[in-house]
């Protein structure tokens, strides 16, 4: 273990405050009170590890991330237990997906075990921020800048580790989300950077994201570079299919899409209850298609923040692919959802051991 220097702050929120802002969370705009931060340089190796208040970094603007972005981030949640306890969800599987991210980008490598233990003593210091309402949870963004005062182009040898949390709610409403297939715009593409979490996926994916707005959906999809022929992923999620004969499809992990870690603790809750899922390429056209004759019977995205989140309706410029009635979730999308929630409040046996007590 890794001595970490705990610096608790001086001006707490105060509990009452806090109490209304775990109330009703919205994503992404309010934080918890002390952050986590390792520092790397190529002569110190990963040193000075501390949790300290959250406040602002002070970066020199010759900071190689402000010019080449070098950056790579993970999202994950602590829930809290039925039993009150606070715990994370396969954190190792985000640890190994952020060295992975950072061998990619030619950033630094975090040993995973440090990955692990300073979100750990993140929520530790912070957990009477972990919401205890449906749906909610503290969610964890770890991430990485590069950090030399250098303009020139090449990996950097300074590096900033840093996670900050919180809570959060249910990430879209109710019922069915609507998702915008992206003809102009592509993620991803061979020997790119899909399979890796780093910024500037996102950068280059919010232009179609906003074109989705646009068209009166919550969400974009997108379809491989090369041809634009087959489904590939969501600007922040993995994206499944029912068969009508039961079968679940799912795009396969070619390196162009993001390992999810939902889809795969689905596919594995899926084969525990006997569904099979099937990961092989889903043509767009065979797939509105097959909603217009019934061969897909549901859809659905999935991924930390959106949890598992049923679709409701594909729409593209030539028309529009509606899964049941477009607003009622599918059965299957339902009760996926629910073995996938009950492991992460603790109110289901973790037989896969997923759940990690802090
Ligand atoms: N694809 C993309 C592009 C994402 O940003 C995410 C969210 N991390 C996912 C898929 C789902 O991954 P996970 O289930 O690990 O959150």
């Amino acid at each position: 273990m890794t001595p970490f220097i705990i610096e608790q702050t001086e001006t707490p929120t105060d509990p009452v405050k806090r109490t209304e802002l775990l109330a009703n969370p919205s994503f992404g705009r309010v934080f918890t009170d002390h952050m986590a931060i390792i520092r790397y340089s190529v002569d110190k190796g990963w040193h000075d590890a501390k949790i300290t208040p959250r406040r602002p970094l002070s970066i020199d603007p010759a900071s190689t991330v402000l010019h080449y972005g070098q950056e790579i981030f993970e999202g994950m949640k602590a829930y809290r237990e039925k039993d009150g306890h606070v715990a994370t969800f396969r954190p190792e599987a985000n640890a190994a997906r952020f060295a992975e991210s950072a061998r990619r980008m030619g950033m630094a490598e975090l040993p995973e075990d440090l990955f692990v233990q300073a979100v750990d003593e993140l929520v530790r210091v912070d957990q009477d921020w972990v919401p205890s309402g449906e749906g909610q949870s503290l969610y964890l963004r770890p991430f990485m800048i590069s950090n030399e005062v250098f303009l020139g182009v090449k990996p950097a040898n300074e590096y900033l580790f840093i996670v900050i949390a919180c809570p959060v709610g249910a990430y879209f409403g109710s019922g069915c989300v609507s998702v915008w297939v992206s003809e102009n715009y592509t993620r991803a593409a061979i020997g790119g950077t899909g399979e890796a979490k780093c910024g500037g996926n996102y950068a280059g994916s919010l232009i179609a994201q906003a074109e989705a707005k646009e068209k009166g959906c919550d969400q974009v999809l997108f379809l491989d570079a090369r041809e634009r022929r087959f489904v590939e992923e969501m600007g922040g999620m993995n994206v499944m299919f029912v068969r009508k004969d039961g079968k679940i499809v799912t795009p396969p992990l070619g390196g162009t899409i993001l390992r999810g870690i939902t889809r795969n603790s689905l596919i594995q809750l899926a084969a525990d209850q006997g569904i099979e899922v099937i990961e092989e390429p889903v043509e767009i056209d065979e797939l509105f298609a097959g909603a217009a004759s019934g061969k897909y019977t549901e859809a659905f995205a999935c991924g930390t923040a959106a949890v598992l989140s049923p679709i409701g309706r594909f729409v593209r410029p030539s028309g529009e692919a509606v899964f049941g009635d477009g607003t009622t979730p599918g059965p299957v999308s339902q009760k996926l959802k629910k073995s996938l929630t009950d492991v992460q409040g603790g109110r289901t046996n973790d037989v896969h051991g997923w759940i990690h007590r802090i």
